[in-house]
């Protein structure tokens, strides 16, 4: 009778290729269904899970959500520090709307380097998208 190979069990067996058999492999050997699953790397339910958590993250990260620390504390600092970069770049962004116009981002970046304004992340070179998401959060926090 057969048997999984590694735990023995005699239900849902499968067999599996030690060599893949998209790679030529043809000596097969037989394992149940939750260890064959192992063997490739899947849990007891066929899941993949360094996969799944991959495509979980760049899922969320398509919807915008914040990665990074659960812990309240550190969040609640980070989101301070954003703030407080926020108004220290209210003002230049203020006039650079008022130079080049509201929703020009392309100009209002140009501008804030040409100004020598360094981003939210201390860098030199400013992008329309950057600029855009500080307004719009500029916008949001002067609501409140
Ligand atoms: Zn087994």
């Amino acid at each position: 009778m057969k048997e999984c190979f590694e735990c023995k069990a005699t239900q849902d067996l499968q067999e599996h290729h030690v060599v893949p058999k998209s790679r030529g492999g043809t000596k097969t050997v037989t394992l149940c269904y939750s260890c064959h699953m192992m063997s490739h790397g899947r849990d007891s339910k066929g899941l993949d899970h360094k996969r799944l958590t991959k495509e979980g993250l760049s899922q969320a990260k398509l919807r915008g959500a914040k990665l990074g620390s659960d812990n309240p504390a550190i969040r609640a600092g980070l989101e301070q520090r954003s703030l407080d970069t926020l108004s220290l770049l209210a003002k230049p962004l203020k006039d650079a709307i008022q130079t080049c116009g509201y929703g020009k981002w392309t100009a209002i970046a140009r501008w804030m380097m040409e100004n020598e304004f360094k981003t939210p992340n201390g860098k030199d070179r400013w992008y329309p998208t950057t600029v855009r998401q500080l307004v719009l959060k500029m916008k949001e926090v002067e609501k409140k």
